[in-house]
């Protein structure tokens, strides 16, 4: 079963006198530890998909189902246990809570998760040593490097051992080596199969990732998929999937 069905969605913003379409007539699957980068111009509607993704905002139309069950028929408390436990997210400017320190950052969706208190700290502890900050965890936000505070909020988002990660420009405050390595990071945990989805400018993150999505004024402009290798079978089976904005891109 697909991890996410997106079908005929469509977002508007109502500002009075005028209305924008952020999103258009959006059908796309993603199947379960796929890895996907969203590109697109500003304002194209990049980051309006991934807020519709997480189950932060509701479309205006069409239908979303995450893990086959459909997310606008979700009651309020459902919809917030399902963006604790499903999904992990990872922003441009890391996010983390000031006054908490590392570890205390990496225990709050367990809190939110309802995990009894005496698990929360280990497990914390053992995403932090996973994502290479075992000698860091007292230390607080201001006291880390950028490359450090994204590997928190990494292991933060990775807590509940979600199926999904949502991540807007991870590498965008970074330095071009510090980026590279937090996307490292991020295609080592996709590689062991949590799906990945990322927003961003970078074709460098982009060409990491196996699918890329181009969106156009609201519109999924193209669709490509890089294979493996260019099997011509497999390729002829893609490009009779019934998505008409595949794309068969064979990796160079
Ligand atoms: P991107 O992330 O690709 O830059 P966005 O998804 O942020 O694009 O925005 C898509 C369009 O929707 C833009 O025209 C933007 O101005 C508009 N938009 C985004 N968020 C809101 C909002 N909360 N209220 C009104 N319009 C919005
Ligand atoms: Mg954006």
């Amino acid at each position: 079963m697909p991890l996410i069905v997106l079908d005929g969605i469509g977002k508007r913003y109502d500002l009075g006198e005028i209305a924008v379409d952020a999103l258009r007539n959006v059908s796309l699957a993603i199947e379960p530890g796929e890895s996907v980068a969203i590109m697109g111009a500003s304002g194209s509607g990049k980051s309006t998909l991934l807020g519709l993704l997480g189950c932060l905002d509701a479309p205006t139309i069409g239908s979303f189902r995450l893990s086959g069950e459909e997310v606008g028929r979700m009651s309020s408390s459902r919809l917030a246990d399902v963006r604790c436990r499903k999904i992990g997210f990872v922003f441009q400017g890391f996010n983390l809570l000031p006054r908490l320190t590392a570890i205390e950052n990496v225990e709050l969706p367990l809190a939110y998760a309802e995990e009894p208190a005496h698990g929360r700290r280990n497990k914390a502890g053992a995403m932090l040593k996973r994502v290479g900050l075992a000698d860091r965890m007292n230390h607080f936000p201001s006291q880390l490097s950028g490359g450090q505070q994204q590997r928190v909020a990494i292991a933060r988002a990775l807590v509940n051992s979600p199926d999904l990660i949502l991540a807007d420009e991870p590498t965008g405050a970074l330095d071009s080596s510090t980026g590279r390595e937090i996307l490292e990071l991020l295609c080592t945990i996709n590689g062991e199969g949590t799906a990945l989805v990322i927003v961003t400018h970078d074709p460098g993150v982009a060409s990491a990732m196996r699918r890329t999505l181009t969106l156009k004024d609201g519109n999924i402009e193209s669709d490509s998929r890089f294979l493996e290798s260019a099997d011509v079978s497999e390729s002829a089976e893609l490009s009779q999937g019934g998505q008409p904005h595949l794309q068969v891109v064979p990796r160079p």
